[in-house]
């Protein structure tokens, strides 16, 4: 996709986590419209020095796309998950908001409850039941508490071809094990970080151009809906077809009782996407055919 911007400045793009896995694909889409740093240039854990180094980058716009993300150590460590987390978004909002720059951030599913069976949409109460939730959402609300220009996109289960995510972790089980118990109690959508990264810049380019620039929490996700059960069946099913050598036989279903983790996890994690739609008519793929254009990319097709 080729993303317009109004040519009003040139001065680049900011984007801090270029390591990660949504930080590289905007870097890559944006080209060299974008400066991405990683944690040696902007370190969240220590967010005092950070309008420091905006002051001496003067971007044009600012997206956010680092996070500590280790949802079972955040247990641990909650104090620092904190402040990297839930007060350097809020310092960069606010220095972004002092300079007229607008700025973009993501947050999770995981600041909801995970109670019911609807969809959640971008009003509903939120009560995170982990760490990495609590500090997500103090992050959201440091962000819409800044004033100035933002957008805050919530997004769900985050893949991409590289890292250390379900996907890999799946490939390589299902190279090693016959046998797999996966969790099929847990509802959500599965998401490419390129399908994200496209999404991201198709909406910052349209607010960009809005006379009033449409601040708020987005869901932001791929469509449709499944179980991490269902998405490891997918995956394994769609890399043995390309003839890749698997050994696993059984995938078996398990609820997440039978897989305890330090960190609770929301058993319903659905995202409408209804207010994106709506807002500014953007859908993004089925999560099917972004795992599908994610193992292309692998060369598994
Ligand atoms: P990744 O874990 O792939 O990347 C996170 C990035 O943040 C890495 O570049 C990491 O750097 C960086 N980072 C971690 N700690 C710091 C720090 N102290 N200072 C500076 N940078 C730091 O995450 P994603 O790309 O998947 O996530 C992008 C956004 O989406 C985050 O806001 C995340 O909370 C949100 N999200 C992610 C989900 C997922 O399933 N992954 C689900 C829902 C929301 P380094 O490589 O050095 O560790």
């Amino acid at each position: 996709m080729n993303h317009r911007f109004p040519a009003t400045s040139d001065r680049p793009i900011l984007i801090l986590g270029a390591s990660g896995q949504v930080g590289r694909a905007l870097a890559q889409k944006l080209d060299a419209r974008a400066l991405a740093v990683s944690r040696q240039e902007a370190d969240l854990a220590n967010p005092t020095r950070l309008p420091i180094l905006l002051d001496s980058l003067r971007p044009s716009v600012v997206i956010n796309a680092a996070a500590y993300t280790q949802v079972d150590r955040a247990e641990q460590e909650e104090p620092l998950v904190q402040i990297i987390n839930g007060e350097a978004p809020g310092i960069l909002a606010r220095w972004c908001a002092a300079h007229d720059v607008p700025f973009v951030h993501y947050s999770t599913d995981y600041v909801y409850s995970g109670e019911g069976i609807s969809p959640w949409t971008e009003d509903a109460p939120v009560s995170p039941v982990n760490a990495y939730g609590r500090t997500k959402l103090m992050g959201d609300l440091a962000v819409a508490g800044a004033g100035g220009n933002w957008l805050i996109f919530r997004t769900s289960w985050v893949y991409d071809t590289q890292g250390k995510n379900f996907l890999n972790t799946i490939i390589r089980l299902g190279k090693e094990r016959e046998s797999l118990r996966i969790i099929s109690d847990q509802h959500g959508a599965p998401t490419y970080a390129p399908d994200l990264a496209d999404a991201t810049l198709e909406i910052l380019g349209r607010a960009l151009t809005q006379p009033r620039f449409p601040n708020g929490v987005y869901h932001l996700c791929n469509s449709g809906e499944t179980t991490w059960h269902e998405f490891a069946t997918e995956i394994l099913v769609r890399v043995r077809e390309q003839g890749a050598e698997l050994k696993v036989r059984n995938i078996e279903a398990i609820p997440t009782t039978e897989y305890p983790l330090p960190a609770r996890r929301p058993l319903n994690s659905r995202l409408s996407l209804e207010k994106v739609h709506k807002i500014f008519g953007i859908k993004l793929p089925n999560w099917r055919l972004g795992l599908r254009r994610c193992l292309q990319e692998m060369m598994y097709f």
